[in-house]
């Protein structure tokens, strides 16, 4: 049996051969069941029959599992694997895996690896320790998984060395009724492609058999240093410092942003980079962000159930490796106050099997239809939907960046930049468009001038920007999967292209038609472009003339998935079922209540076994210094004036304890899960934020030698 190349070994060789292309080349995609790997171990039969299940041409008989699962076992045990699992993501937005040997006891005390068709296609967890949303009751614990054979499975390795078979699967409930998300992703970009295939099949496209949205998720996150985590009960706890004055230093210099690499953080970055590159996932970009000890990893786009996969698969292959290095990798939207979060750009567009991007401008009049088309689309459903899509961003990690200062308000707008915005509203006055010497006339007539990528100009303030050929949505949450944002994303527009395939069916003028829903979009949905600045008030003031929703909280977010119109939305598409949105949506609050109530827990305790101890111990010494000071003669208004401070701040943080108390137990014992949600919104969530305040006062006058935790200033700076 070949031995597995560690991380060491692979980290030695790649520094042997340099950069050459070949490390990367042998390293990448080598623990992956891919379609290289099928085609040389598959027989050529049972290798056709699985392409035509993947691409959804044939239904996958057991025959054909059987065949695959043999060959993939030989694989992943020549590989160093004992154990597979179904690996799926139920709507903790977390994954889960269930590890099961190879192993078959035999008569005569032998044993065999044994992996059959049947343990490839299904599994059956128990299912009634995962959220369900009152879906399925304890007694009905069966849930099942069944293999997504559209996302390759590949081996996972751990540092303890052990390496195992793991395969993406969809996770539903006995009666059939997702309880993860990725089913309804799947259904979703079903959904869109169908609708997608009928608008291009009425523009004359004969060739593609599909349409695929891609994804390209860029990754925000902050690594700090294990020794300052273990000693912070909210950060072990909540994932975020309920406490902490500001450092001296923030991210004012703008020094952070693209800066040198630090060393330690490098060496992270690069077993991460052959982590990630060991499981076909295409990490691409890496650098420093915007705010001291944060950083950013950028993959090379794919489908997006793929996509989704890989995201899941870097979030926990960071806090793995960062582990290894003595560093904490945090995923939280808003770990330190005062300096900016982090979030997913997720960048999205639709691309068919044979490689037309339908956000891509082009050369031809022929494509210029297809972007014009796709791209009246997006601005439909975009404003038609902006509360669902709001709503797929929402946790309440979110609810403490969108809006503040830095990171995408929690106004949806669309960025167009003014080229494509002249151009609208041009072909909406029936005017002509010019740019760089050619003219723009009428649609599928005269060429429109291509857009060079730079040429679109950035708005980073903006939550969902054209940039080039896709779109990049920019509220996602940095530690939620992406599946939910991109299953609304892809119903949503799967909505408009089948209003708009239903137009170009019937016209006799397909080009007057599409000219005509161009114009009908911009009419009618062009106030959701805003191209000013989105963190500016004016955008407040236009949102409001515009009628524009301002969603300002996950708990209201939620129930913008929930009502009468999502339902109906989703339903038509197949997307989710109203019980299963209903499910969601009673998850969604409990989890919401769950966290705050956490938090609540851990600023009590943190304030009553840590920060009362330590000023208390101060506030004797001082009252001993007063003392002697005085019994010496001396003057001791100095100590005087700060114990008044102090004591000041310790009486009202005692107080605001106690309203902190009160608030959680109330909100604890309230029974119906939105009201709860509610009032851990407006009562504790705000008590904790009155007891920080005086708690960061008192943190920038006591003693550092005496402050129980590692500061800010620690905890961003220290590497
Ligand atoms: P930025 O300037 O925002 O960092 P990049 O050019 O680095 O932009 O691209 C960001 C992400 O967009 C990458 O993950 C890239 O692969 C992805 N991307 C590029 N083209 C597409 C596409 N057609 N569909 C989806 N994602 C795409
Ligand atoms: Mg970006």
């Amino acid at each position: 049996m070949p031995t597995k190349p560690t991380v060491e070994k692979l980290i030695a060789d790649i520094n042997r051969n340099g950069h050459k292309k070949t490390g990367i080349a042998e390293i990448f995609g080598s623990n992956v069941f891919n379609d290289a790997v099928m085609r040389k171990i598959l027989p050529k039969s049972a290798y056709e029959s699985i392409k035509k299940v993947q691409t959804g041409e044939a239904k996958l008989t057991l025959e054909t599992a059987d065949i695959v699962a043999e060959a993939m076992k030989d694989w992943a045990i020549s590989k160093g694997a004992t154990h597979y699992t179904h690996w799926f993501q139920p709507l903790t937005g977390k994954t889960a895996e269930k590890h099961d040997s190879f192993l078959a006891p035999q008569k005569d005390g032998s044993a065999v690896a044994e992996f059959s068709g049947k343990q490839l296609i299904q599994g059956e967890p128990d299912a009634s320790s995962f959220p369900s949303g009152g879906i399925r009751a304890t007694f009905e614990a069966r849930g099942y998984t069944a293999w997504d054979c559209t996302s390759p499975a590949f081996l996972k390795e751990d540092a303890a060395g052990d390496v195992t078979l793991t395969i993406p699967t969809a996770f539903c409930s006995y009666t059939g009724e997702a309880l993860d998300k990725k089913t309804p992703l799947l259904r979703s970009m079903e959904a869109i492609s169908k609708q997608a295939m009928r608008v291009l099949r009425a523009l004359g496209n004969k060739s593609s058999k599909r349409v695929t949205s891609t994804v390209g998720p860029e990754q925000e996150y902050f690594l700090i240093d294990k020794t300052f985590f273990d000693q912070r009960i909210d950060l072990i706890s909540t994932g975020r410092t309920l406490f902490g004055a500001a450092s001296p230093k923030g991210q004012e210099l703008e020094d952070q942003y693209f800066g040198a690499i630090k060393d330690r953080i490098s060496k992270f970055m690069k077993e991460l980079d052959i982590e990630l590159w060991k499981m076909g996932i295409a990490s691409k970009t890496k650098h420093n962000e915007v705010a001291p000890a944060q950083y950013e990893m950028a993959p090379i786009f794919s489908t997006t159930n793929i996509a989704a996969d890989h995201n899941q698969l870097v979030m926990e292959t960071m806090q793995k490796v960062a582990l290894r290095n003595g560093l904490v990798c945090l995923l939280y939207e808003k770990p330190f106050a005062g300096v900016n979060g982090s979030g997913k750009h997720n960048n999205w567009s639709l691309a068919t099997d044979d490689g037309i991007n339908m956000l891509e401008p082009g050369h031809t009049p022929h494509q210029n239809e297809i972007f014009l088309t796709f791209l009246a689309a997006t601005l439909t459903a975009v404003d038609t939907h902006a509360d669902k899509l709001r709503a797929s961003a929402a946790n309440p990690g979110n609810d403490l960046r969108l809006g503040a200062n830095e990171a995408p308000p929690a106004i949806i707008t669309v960025f167009l930049g003014s080229f494509l915005t002249d151009l609208l509203e041009n072909i909406s006055k029936g005017k002509t468009t010019q740019a760089k010497g050619q003219q723009f006339l009428t649609i599928g007539v005269d060429t429109l001038p291509a857009l060079p990528l730079d040429n679109t100009d950035r708005n980073r303030t903006s939550p969902f920007a054209f940039t080039g050929n896709k779109f990049e949505f920019r509220m996602v949450a940095s530690s939620a999967s992406i599946a939910g944002p991109n299953t609304v994303l892809n119903t949503i527009v799967a909505e408009s292209l089948d209003q708009i395939a239903a137009r170009l069916e019937k016209a006799k003028d397909k080009n007057k038609e599409v000219t005509a829903i161009v114009k009908e979009s911009w009419a009618n949905h062009g106030k959701i472009v805003f191209n000013g600045n989105n963190y500016s008030d004016e955008l407040i003031k236009e949102a409001g003339l515009r009628g524009l929703p301002n969603i300002r909280s996950s708990v209201e977010a939620y129930g913008a998935m929930a009502n009468e119109n999502a339902v109906q939305l989703f339903e038509k598409y197949g997307v989710l079922s109203k019980r299963e949105i209903h499910s969601r949506h009673e998850v969604y609050l409990e989890q919401y209540a769950k966290h705050i109530n956490i938090e609540a827990r851990a600023a009590i305790q943190m304030v009553k076994t840590q920060y009362i101890p330590s000023i208390m111990e101060y506030v004797s010494l001082l009252a001993n210094d007063i003392n002697c000071i005085k019994e010496a003669g001396g003057d001791s208004s100095l100590q005087s004036t700060l114990l008044a401070d102090i004591t000041e701040l310790l009486k009202s943080a005692g107080k605001k304890l106690g309203i902190l108390e009160a608030n959680t137990e109330k909100a604890l014992n309230t029974g119906d899960v939105e009201k709860r949600a509610e009032l851990f919104r407006d009562t504790v969530f705000t008590a904790q934020t009155a007891l920080r305040s005086d708690i960061d006062a008192l943190e920038q006058i006591m003693p550092k030698n005496l402050w129980p935790v590692p500061t800010y200033a620690d905890m961003l700076f220290n590497f």
